[in-house]
């Protein structure tokens, strides 16, 4: 295992909104004890983020980074990758498993591999947006057989057009760790609050259990549109912690975040208190 000091290492993350960021923040720091990651897209001050938050966002940013003229460097060796002049030791990127379901009409299918998605027009042009189809133009129907209509199937779809999109060497993939929680983030929290058997299978969860009534283990939920609580946000990450051991066992996506983040760091995960 590396002798590295983990407050030594610099972490990026592009991730879809605000408390995506501050789970995904404080359980690395959890697991290996970093100083606070580096918040790529979007960035805590919105008029220095290129794109807008959420799930085509991140798409955008990935597919920006992986255009030959990018801001995004690979290190030679792999031993670190420099975005947009930063360097950075792990890159991670966030999307919830949902984006592999049909959101907002889009179709954010394969762009090339599987072949269930060779009749879209765009099918093999690297360089066109997954953004660019929609169930009125293309006729490609999601998810592909390829992946299973499960979180493993969307976890792998997902996962690969990430790194399809950032066009990313093999040597440097060990630097990238997309990490995709189905369906969304709030399945961690639910694991570690009511240890609901499968939480990554439940649709919506932040609709259909955490904001279903005005109260989720007596914090108030308020809602405000899409807007969600960062107060909140703060409490759950603290249970979230405190049960992360238990987390990892029921949700796939959880176990293969913590495995990523130390292969590619070379580090253990901190000893649980
Ligand atoms: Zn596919
Ligand atoms: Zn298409």
């Amino acid at each position: 295992m590396s002798e590295e000091n983990p407050k030594n290492l610099s972490i990026g993350i592009v991730y879809e909104g605000n408390t995506d960021y501050l789970i995904l923040n404080g359980i690395v720091r959890h697991i290996i004890g970093c100083r606070d990651c580096l918040p790529l897209q979007p960035s805590h001050d919105l008029k220095k983020s290129l794109y807008r938050p959420g799930w085509k966002g991140v798409l955008r940013w990935c597919q920006a980074h992986g255009s030959p003229d990018s801001a995004l460097d690979w290190n030679n060796d792999g031993q670190f990758l420099v975005v947009d002049r930063v360097k950075v030791d792990l890159l991670i990127i966030h999307l919830d498993g949902d984006v592999s379901r049909n959101e907002d009409n889009r179709i954010v299918h394969c762009m090339s591999g599987c072949p269930s998605a060779r009749n879209c027009q765009h099918y093999g042009q690297k360089t066109v947006n997954p953004l660019s189809c929609d169930t009125k133009t293309c006729p490609v129907k999601i998810p592909c057989p390829e992946h299973a209509p499960n979180p493993d199937g969307y976890t792998s779809h997902l996962s690969r057009l990430i790194l399809d999109l950032l066009k990313a060497p093999k040597a440097a993939s060990d630097r990238i760790c997309p990490v995709i929680i189905c369906d969304s983030m709030e399945a961690w929290i639910i694991s570690a609050y009511d240890k609901t058997p499968n939480p990554e299978a439940i649709l919506n969860p932040y609709e259909t259990v955490i904001a279903k009534s005005k109260a989720y283990h007596g914090l108030r939920i308020h809602r405000k549109g899409n807007k969600k609580d960062v107060t909140v946000y703060r409490e759950f990450l603290k249970t979230l912690k405190a049960n992360w051991e238990h987390v990892k066992t029921q949700c796939p996506s959880a176990q293969r975040f913590e495995d990523s983040v130390c292969h590619a760091l070379q580090i253990a995960p901190a000893k649980s208190p």
